[in-house]
């Protein structure tokens, strides 16, 4: 079976866009509004011939209990069926309290992570990116879901640590 890894990460970072870029379709669903109520969404994709499963967890209901909770939650779900878990922040915003929270259930997961510093749309963005070392979770790696900048980059490691 092909291996999974689970896009995590809060609303509105880019994690659709991104599944969208490596599976080179429009599949995903992007939206421009965070806080759309989505299930877990599974998607078949490939990478130099080699077959990967990409979850998409957009789920999030924005009435239950408090953002916080409800986005570890649904990440935690697809993180425990995963292999690998690709961590999307958008590196324009730098860490939030919630890119924070995910940090620590993705420790206790015990899973590999990758850290993709995702919107870096230019060479501007890359100081930016490089402050997402402070989420001590290794190098970040900067990629734009939306131009492709760096996704095949960020692939190539993704593989790696499977
Ligand atoms: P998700 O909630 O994490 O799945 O985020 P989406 O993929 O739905 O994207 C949220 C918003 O960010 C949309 O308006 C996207 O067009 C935008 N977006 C996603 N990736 C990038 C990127 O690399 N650069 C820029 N500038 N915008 C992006
Ligand atoms: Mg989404």
């Amino acid at each position: 079976p092909a291996p999974v890894l689970a896009v995590v990460g809060r609303p509105n970072v880019g994690k659709s866009t991104l599944i969208n870029r490596i599976l080179g379709r429009r599949e995903a669903v992007v939206e421009d509004v965070p806080g759309v109520t989505r299930d877990r969404v599974s998607y078949s994709a490939e990478w130099n011939g080699r077959p990967l499963t990409l979850v998409d967890t957009g789920g999030w209901d924005i009435d239950a209990k408090g953002m916080a909770s409800r986005i570890a939650e649904q990440a935690e779900v697809a993180v425990e069926m995963a292999d690998a878990v690709v961590f999307v922040v958008d590196a324009t915003t730098g860490p939030t309290a919630t890119d924070e929270h995910v940090v620590r259930m993705l420790r206790r997961a015990g899973k590999p992570v990758v850290l993709a510093a995702n919107k870096v749309d230019d060479e501007r963005g890359e100081l930016a990116a490089a402050e997402l070392w402070s989420l001590g979770l290794g190098e970040p790696h900067p990629v734009s879901a939306m131009h492709g900048r760096g996704v095949a980059d960020l692939l190539d490691v993704l593989v790696d640590v499977l």
